[in-house]
């Protein structure tokens, strides 16, 4: 099997922090950071590698500092990486994003199942595995609990719902994006990540590139961010006094006035 893992250097969310005067987030000295919900992706990639043979590949748009994080996924059991890294593609919405890196896997070539996260910590849209599905022609899959068999010319999943899971199956070559519950990310082992630091990260620019130029990077994004900004405070609460009767009366009060009840 030839099984593609999309993944997405952020910051380490424990620290960010918005600088209240500019809105933009202050990365200053913050540690970047494999995506939390890739690496349950890069675990399954490497699974089902595991299980029927084939490669492992590590796909990223990003800045330089973004080889870490492949890095990371060569030291975890991935066989090869790519790196999509160019001013051109700087300042790509989700729309813009799907495209470079659907534009960078028809370059690699053949593939059976393309393998995301839920979604990132920082972007948090969810949207880069769909949309990259559309560019791509292929079936999409999201929220994948289970892969319970990829066979032949199909991938039978299981998808978590309230209380049950309902089974999909797809035709390859299909994305699908994973949820947490679907295994455990392994650690790598030290000589795994030595060899890794001497693995290749292949680096594309927009040269490297097929497919329209003004579809890259801000020119090619149909959404821009006008503001960002923290949440307001949260007023502190309100302890109501009384006995339980007096308490209960107050509280309908309170939400009558709110029209909440
Ligand atoms: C309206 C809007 C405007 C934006 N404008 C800007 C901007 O001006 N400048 C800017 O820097 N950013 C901007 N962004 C952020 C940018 O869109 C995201 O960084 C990027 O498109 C990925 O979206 P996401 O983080 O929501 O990923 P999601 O859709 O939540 O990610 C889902 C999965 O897709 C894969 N994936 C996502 N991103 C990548 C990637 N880069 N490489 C490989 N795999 C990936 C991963 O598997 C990930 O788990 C903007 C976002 C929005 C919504």
């Amino acid at each position: 099997m030839r099984i593609i893992v999309c993944i997405k250097q952020v910051p380490d969310t424990m620290e960010v922090q918005i600088d209240p005067e500019t809105g933009t987030l202050q990365r200053e000295g913050i540690e970047a950071v494999v995506n939390p919900l890739d690496m349950y992706a890069i675990e399954e990639g490497i699974r089902l590698k595991e299980e029927h043979g084939g490669t492992v590949i590590a796909l990223s748009m990003g800045p330089p500092q973004a080889e870490n994080a492949l890095r990371e996924a060569l030291a975890l059991g991935c066989d090869e990486a790519f790196l999509l890294s160019d001013r051109a593609f700087a300042g790509a919405d989700t729309w813009a994003t799907s495209y470079t890196l659907a534009r960078a896997i028809k370059k690699i070539g053949d593939y059976d199942l393309i393998v995301c996260g839920l979604k990132t910590t920082d972007g948090d849209t969810a949207q880069v595995g769909p949309g990259l599905a559309e560019e791509l022609g292929i079936p999409h899959v999201s929220y994948v609990g289970k892969i319970v068999d990829v066979t032949g010319a199909t991938a039978k999943l299981n998808r978590p719902i309230e209380e049950s899971y309902e089974v999909v199956e797809a035709p390859l070559p299909c994305l699908i994006t994973v949820t947490k519950e679907i295994n455990v990310p392994r650690l790598p082992s030290f000589r795994r990540k030595m060899q890794a630091r001497k693995m290749e990260v292949v680096v594309w620019g927009v040269s490297d590139l097929t497919g329209e130029k003004s579809r890259f990077g801000l020119e090619g994004s149909a959404t821009r961010v006008i503001k960002v900004f923290p949440p307001p405070p949260r007023p502190g609460g309100e302890m109501l006094s009384g006995d339980a009767t007096s308490q209960a009366e107050t509280l309908i009060r309170k939400l009558r006035e709110r029209h909440m009840i």
